[in-house]
């Protein structure tokens, strides 16, 4: 079995994910950890006692292999590598909610220190597209940016939602990085620089990611689902009760391909084949994992993988070695291995003895036998359903039904139709699933992502109950195409054995839109407008193919009740070529002009648009941030004033006491109290007013990814950058003349 090769017990409790190993003089590894009360520390037991200490820089009084470097800050994010073009020693890059820092820790040097209104949750370091020379990236509210060594800011773009995780990869396979961006809307985006090439839409805030080999790579959500893409397609996934802490690529198997670790809340660390998600190795720490990385920490040549826990423990594994064949684990995993071998052979057997009893019925010779194990989300199981699949009969006698024979004529039925808001129920997709003779349905399973708690859901009519048909109600919670897995168990009445249908039926990206129109209903005033050069025929398959119509339609002028808001949608097409989509809802406009782009393969789409709501309520946003900056500085200076008094104030004590005058002392004390008490009562203030002042700055953000989305290819990325431009200049007004024409300048 594999066991750490080392193990350290350092005395500094760790951030989970702000976990790095820097060559900070270009030769020694240092395990570096963002910690409590703002500090980072750097853990160097290769060069004892060489350390000088200055500047940010101090010595731990706990450990002395361990510097601490003071942040002030809460730190929110850290990576270490090569920044800088002409630099032997890697630069440590730590970010918080308001500044990154770049540092040189061989030389206790700033590189730079930069203010980032937007935050930073996570950090990426290395070449993206054709940049020359390494950047460091940032995600954070809804932002992207990215610095090159003296700190310029090389690149910027805006996201869907606040960022969690980043990686570069080549997704594209061209032999230059992109940038995957997992957010807190459940997307993985790909952006070519500041182009995005494509989204993955996952069912939980992505908190990690990580670049496995070629265009995989592993991802991690809130859920406690762990898994591998290739580009676009998800090769495997498992979810667990506990919370994926990080997530890292290492060869420990010594078979020339990476495997996926994992390292969990519950302290567990697993190893998974990249292909089949088959776990090959586990260990336990005894509290939560807080990072997984990869270094020659005992500078011997070999690369280790070096587990790190939040109380400070660390364990360094190198890969196995040949004569352990792969085999990674102990015995004890080997007999849980055995028991659910011996386990699935049990239900094996029950299914053999099912065959050997259908023998006797004449038209129900079983062709198949099936075991469901039905699993809750969590992973528990809690009932096995044997199944077997019978030959259906011309004629089905009472006896034979009682066996699960069921009419040859037999077939399922499914229909989709959107059903509006009643009283009593929400509206929503009915999926009605039916046979069309005197079988009933016994069960049915749906499988759909982001659609159930847990992602399947179970209809099991009771006795009294059973019919040929089931529906059940769907709620898709945003415009995304689902993937409905049906298994439908169909008999008799009396049958104790039942057929097993399966189907899979797609829901359309925008099914929450109904083509009953109250007349009544107000008109958008919202609208974005643009020309294609393709047949109006066109139009009408992408509406065909990406609405649920109940009969098809022939025409691209048409009209729809959104069903979530109520609000209508209405699609006109002139014989020009000219496309208007009318709708108050922005967000619901960007998604149909990047749909109806990509079904007509159009590169490039500059669009005219309004939302006069949403833009009133922008323009009343950006007054706010002014207000919030006005305020900040505002508190700032009279935080400094404070601080002053307090300074004199403590002078004029202290010479107070010293000359034995107690009722001075006493006095300035008590104003000293009083002025303290002041100061926390500003800091709450500064503190919720830049709460508030980051909310304001995600919307602005976030309006410039809307602006951005109502266009696409070059004119999509001019839109954002002449966005930013004008909110950098306090130019509203060209912001606004962007946003609705789509550049400034006309
Ligand atoms: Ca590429
Ligand atoms: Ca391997």
């Amino acid at each position: 079995m594999l066991v750490p090769i080392f193990t350290l017990k350092l005395n500094h409790k760790i951030n989970p994910r702000m976990v790095a190993v820097g060559k900070y003089d270009g030769i020694h590894p240092c395990l570096t950890a963002a910690t409590q009360a703002g500090k980072v520390f750097i853990h160097n037991p290769h060069t004892r006692g060489q350390r000088p200490v200055a500047h940010r820089l101090s010595q731990s009084t706990q450990d002395s292999d361990i510097s601490l470097l003071n942040i002030n800050q809460a730190v929110s994010c850290l990576t270490a590598g090569t920044l800088g073009p002409n630099t032997t020693g890697h630069t440590l890059l730590v970010g918080s909610q308001t500044n990154l820092l770049a540092y040189d820790v061989h030389d206790n040097a700033d590189i730079f220190y930069k203010e980032v209104t937007d935050g930073a949750n996570a950090i990426v370091l290395g070449k993206l597209g054709d940049n020359q020379s390494p950047l460091a990236i940032i995600g954070g509210n809804c932002a992207l940016q990215g610095f090159d060594y003296e700190g310029n800011d090389q690149f910027w773009t805006v996201t869907g939602d606040n960022v969690r995780s980043l990686v570069l990869c080549d997704f594209t396979g061209d032999g230059k990085n992109e940038l995957l961006v997992g957010s807190e809307d459940f997307d993985i985006r790909v952006f070519r620089e500041d182009e995005l090439v494509t989204e993955m839409a996952e069912n939980e805030t992505v908190t990690s990611l990580c670049h496995m080999h070629g265009s995989r790579f592993g991802y991690a959500l809130a859920n406690g689902t762990v898994g591998v893409y290739d580009r676009t397609a998800r090769y495997w996934r498992i979810k667990s009760k506990n919370h994926a802490m990080s997530i890292h690529a290492f060869d420990l198997n010594a078979d020339g391909v990476v495997e996926l670790i994992t390292g969990w809340s519950n302290g567990k660390i697993d190893a998974r084949s990249d292909r089949t998600g088959e776990v090959i190795f586990k260990d336990n720490f005894s509290s939560s994992v807080a990072g997984v990385v990869e270094g020659d920490y005992r500078m011997d040549g070999q690369i280790q993988l070096i587990c790190t826990s939040v109380e400070g423990e660390v364990r360094g594994y190198l890969p196995a070695s040949k004569e352990m064949k792969g085999n990674l684990m102990d015995a004890s995993v080997e007999q849980d291995l055995i028991r659910e071998l011996s386990q699935r052979k049990q239900n094996l057997l029950l299914e053999l003895r099912n065959y050997e009893e259908k023998d006797k019925v004449v038209y129900g010779d079983v062709t198949q036998c099936h075991t469901f194990a039905v699993v809750d989300a969590f992973g528990c199981h809690w009932m096995t359903i044997n199944i077997c699949l019978t030959q259906a009969a011309p004629s089905v006698s009472e006896g034979e039904a009682k066996m699960g024979v069921i009419p040859a004529n037999t077939q399922l039925q499914t229909a989709l139709s959107v059903r509006r808001a009643t009283e009593s129920q929400r509206a929503h997709i009915e999926l009605n699933i039916s046979t069309p003779n005197e079988t009933i349905i016994r069960a049915v399973l749906i499988f759909a992502e982001g659609i159930f708690e847990g992602e399947s859901h179970v209809v099991h009519p009771s006795a009294q109950n059973l019919s040929g048909c089931v529906r059940v109600p769907i709620i898709p919670p945003k415009d995304i195409p689902v993937d409905l897995h049906i298994k439908a168990f169909v008999g008799g009445k009396t049958s104790t054995q039942f057929h097993v249908f399966e189907i899979t039926r797609q829901l359309p990206r925008f099914s929450m839109y109904d083509l009953n129109v109250d007349p009544s209903a107000a008109q958008p005033t919202g609208r974005v407008t643009f020309s294609i050069n393709d047949r109006p025929q066109r139009v009408v398959m992408w509406l065909n193919q990406t609405f649920l119509l109940p009969e098809g339609i022939d025409s691209p002028d048409i009209t729809f009740t959104a069903q979530r808001s109520g609000g209508l949608l209405r699609i006109n097409m002139q014989p020009s070529g000219e496309i208007t989509l009318s709708t108050n809802d922005i967000d619901l406009a960007g998604d149909l002009v990047q749909s109806l782009a990509s079904f007509l393969a159009i590169e490039d789409l500059q669009a005219d648009a309004d939302f006069p709501a949403y833009f009133k309520e922008l323009r009343a946003t950006l007054t706010e941030v002014d207000e919030f900056h006005s305020v900040h500085q505002k508190l700032t200076a009279a935080m400094a004033d404070h601080s002053n008094y307090i300074r004199n104030m403590l002078v004029q004590a202290e010479d107070a006491r010293l000359m034995g005058d107690w009722r001075t002392m006493k006095k300035r004390y008590i104003e000293l109290y009083d002025l303290n008490r002041d100061l926390i009562n500003e800091y709450k203030i500064r503190s919720n007013n830049h709460n508030a002042l980051l909310a304001c700055l995600k919307s602005v953000n976030q309006a410039i990814q809307r602006a951005g989305r109502l266009r696409v290819g070059k004119p999509k990325n001019q839109v954002i950058t002449a966005c930013r431009d004008a909110i950098k200049n306090n130019n509203i007004n060209a912001l606004f003349k962007i946003m609705k024409a789509g550049t400034a300048s006309s």
